[in-house]
């Protein structure tokens, strides 16, 4: 890549505000890596997983996997003033907030400071590390689900 805005970083620091982890309604997609390490954690079959915590969301004609959400629209992992699998959690959350959609251009990374306070503050991240954060989400597509899938999300958790 050429002369992005964050050529020398980026600085960031979470404040543990969980701003970005509830009180909104929004998407927390797995991907193909994520699943599994989620099964590790909780020692449960893929099918009572999916369907005890997830949900499938249509997005441009496919359907994704997502963690639900309580009815406050907090994610379903938060507790206790944290994210109850944080060793394990997505890499939606873990890369955040260094998504293509904030680093495109400058403008889009200052607008995410008016909802994330962790943005411009605490140490610099460098282009190398926000890059490598880049190229796995590329790595790392989010997982599009097929026939047998829908078919275990239709049915009751047990
Ligand atoms: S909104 Fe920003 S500062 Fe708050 S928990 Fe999320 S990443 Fe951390
Ligand atoms: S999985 Fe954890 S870090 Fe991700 S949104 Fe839920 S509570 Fe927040």
């Amino acid at each position: 890549m050429g002369g992005e805005f964050y050529n020398e970083g980026l600085r960031f620091e979470c404040t543990r505000c969980s701003r970005c982890c509830r009180h909104e309604p929004g998407y927390v997609f797995l991907s193909y890596n994520d699943l599994p390490r989620l099964l590790d954690k909780f020692e449960m079959s893929r099918e009572n997983f999916i369907q005890k915590y997830c949900r499938a969301v249509l997005i441009n004609g496919v359907y994704r996997l997502s963690l639900k959400e309580k009815e406050n629209y907090d994610c379903l992992f938060w507790e206790d003033g944290g994210c109850r699998i944080y060793e394990a959690r997505p890499l939606q959350c873990r890369s955040f907030p260094f998504w293509a959609s904030y680093l495109s251009e400058s403008r889009q990374w200052q607008a995410l400071g008016d909802s994330c306070p962790g943005v411009n503050r605490g140490p610099v991240h460098s282009r190398e590390e926000i890059e490598q954060w880049l190229a796995l989400r590329e790595r790392e597509p989010l997982m599009v689900l097929g026939e047998q899938d829908l078919k275990i999300l239709e049915k009751e958790p047990v």
